[in-house]
This record gives structure tokens, sequence and C-alpha cells, in this order.
């Protein structure tokens, strides 16, 4: 239950928030009251948990597996040099923590599959797809779906992103209705053989954080239904209309995705490691 009144710390805290009229005290404690699920403490979800802790997010869970590796410090702001070798979901919730006590972390080190999915997911007002591998984004799509959960989706290859929300409730098409299925085996390079520009997360991440906020706060147009794409390179945005594909295997007509699939054995990319959405862009 949301808390009605708000001690001295947080009004200084938040100060920027409360005099804001879009957000107020009234969306302060609404903020105060939601839980998020993360999906993946790397990239994407770095920046989008540490704006959503700082602006006040009750709840935050972190879902990852990985510890934390030299060469994600180029990109994943959650970590630092010394937590090296430390489980992410660990360094994600001391940097958390550290960023706003208000913000309750649950630590979900796990790999997301198709047992435990539906499970996390409801715990939850909302889940981020922070990961950027097709078995784990297909999966989280479909759990999204089936659980009801609104799903902040970004995604990010080399010098490109892209960002949605999809709201199973609303019935406006949902991660399958633009790709239906994975892609074969080995067809897409993971992030480690692609590379990624460090800053693109960053910028990306931090919209998904925006939008996420927007969305709780039920203010301004969030990205249900559109999907923005942008271009690093020349510093452009792009905005599509979605719509629900009536073929789609998931949320079409006559679906055929009826339950939750585990990809992981015939996609060919490991399902830890951050990789990227390249067939997605491509085939915009
Ligand atoms: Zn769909």
């Amino acid at each position: 239950m949301a808390q009605l009144t708000f001690t001295p710390e947080q009004v200084q805290r938040y100060a920027r928030h409360l005099i804001l009229p879009e957000v107020g005290g009234a969306g302060q404690r609404k903020l105060l009251g939601t839980s998020v699920l993360l999906l993946g403490a790397g990239g994407l979800g770095s920046p989008a948990a540490m704006y959503l802790a700082a602006a006040g997010v009750g709840r935050i869970g972190v879902v990852d597996f990985d510890d934390v590796d030299a060469s994600n410090l180029q990109r994943q702001i959650l970590h630092g040099t010394d937590d090296l070798g430390r489980p992410k979901v660990d360094s994600a919730a001391d940097t958390i923590r550290s960023l706003n006590p208000d913000v309750e972390v649950v630590k979900h080190r796990l790999h997301l599959n198709s047992e435990n999915a539906l499970e996390v997911f409801r715990q939850y007002d909302l889940v981020i797809d922070g990961t950027d591998n097709f078995p784990t984004r297909y999966l989280a799509n479909d759990a999204a779906y089936f659980t009801g959960k609104p799903l902040v989706y970004g995604a990010i290859y080399r010098f490109e992103g892209q960002l949605s929300i999809f709201e199973p409730a609303g019935g406006t098409g949902c991660y399958r209705c633009l790709f239906p299925n994975p892609p074969p085996p080995g067809a897409v390079p993971s992030c480690a053989e692609a590379g990624v520009f460090g800053v693109l997360p960053g910028i990306i991440g931090s919209m998904m954080a925006f939008e996420t906020i927007k969305y709780v706060l039920g203010i301004g147009e969030p990205l249900v239904g559109r999907l923005l794409i942008f271009e690093g390179m020349d510093m452009s945005f792009r905005r599509l209309n979605l719509r629900r594909n009536p073929d789609c295997p998931l949320c079409g007509d006559d679906p055929s995705v009826t339950g939750l699939i585990d990809y992981e054995q015939f996609c060919g990319l490991p399902a830890q490691e951050p990789s990227a959405v390249p067939a997605a862009l491509a085939r915009q």
C-alpha cells in the first residue's frame, strides 16, 4: 500500500518531482508504491535501474545470473571495477541502495526460463526487458502477455536502438507481431561478436526508464503501439506505428503459442551474454 505522507528526507529528495504538476505528491506516492521487474542488470538495465531508483520506484526486482566481467564496464554503469567477479544482482543491489534507500531491491539470481518466468512476473506491476538475447526476449514477451503485464522493450545494436511498450491488455500488439519467431541459430551475431557503442545503452536504457515512469504516472503519450528507432550515427529518431498482427502466433486471432517456450537449445546464442537485435533492425 502506498504511503500517505513523506518524511522530511523524502520531501528533500523528491523536491524537483514534487513541484512538477505532472508528478506532484500523488505521482511521487504512486512511484513509491510501484514495483518494476528488470530483466538483466547489463547495458540497458543499468541506466534504467538507476533512474528508476533515483525517481523513487519503490520496489525493483533484478533478474540476472551473471557475474561482473571487465568487458561489462564499458557500458554497464551499475557495476564498478571493485565489483569484478561479483554476481551482478549483488552489485546492482548495492548501487541502487546507495542511490536511494527508499527502494527495496529484490535479487533474482536465476536464468529466466519457462519454469520460473510466470511466477516472477506476477510479483511486479510492470516488466522492463533489458536483456538482449533472443531466447529471453521471446520468453519475456510471451510471459508478459500471459500475465497481462506491460513490457517496456528496448534493444541495441552497434549504433542503433529501438524502444516500445507492449501492453497486453491494450491489444496494441507484441514483439511477435513484429517478429513472429526467433532467427535461426547462428544467423545473428551476439553483442560480443558485433560490438556496441558504450553510451548507446545509456541512451536507450534511460528512455526505457523515462517511458516506464510516464506509464506509471499516466502522463503524456507512452510508446504503446509505437516503435521508436534511434540511429546514433546521424542522431535521428523515427517512430513507426504498431498494430496487433492478426497472424501473430501469440496475440493473433488463431494463436499457436499457448505456453512458454525455452529457445536456448536451438537459438544458437548464449542466454546470458548481452547480444542484440540486428535482425529486428535490419528488417525494419
Ligand atoms: Zn502479437
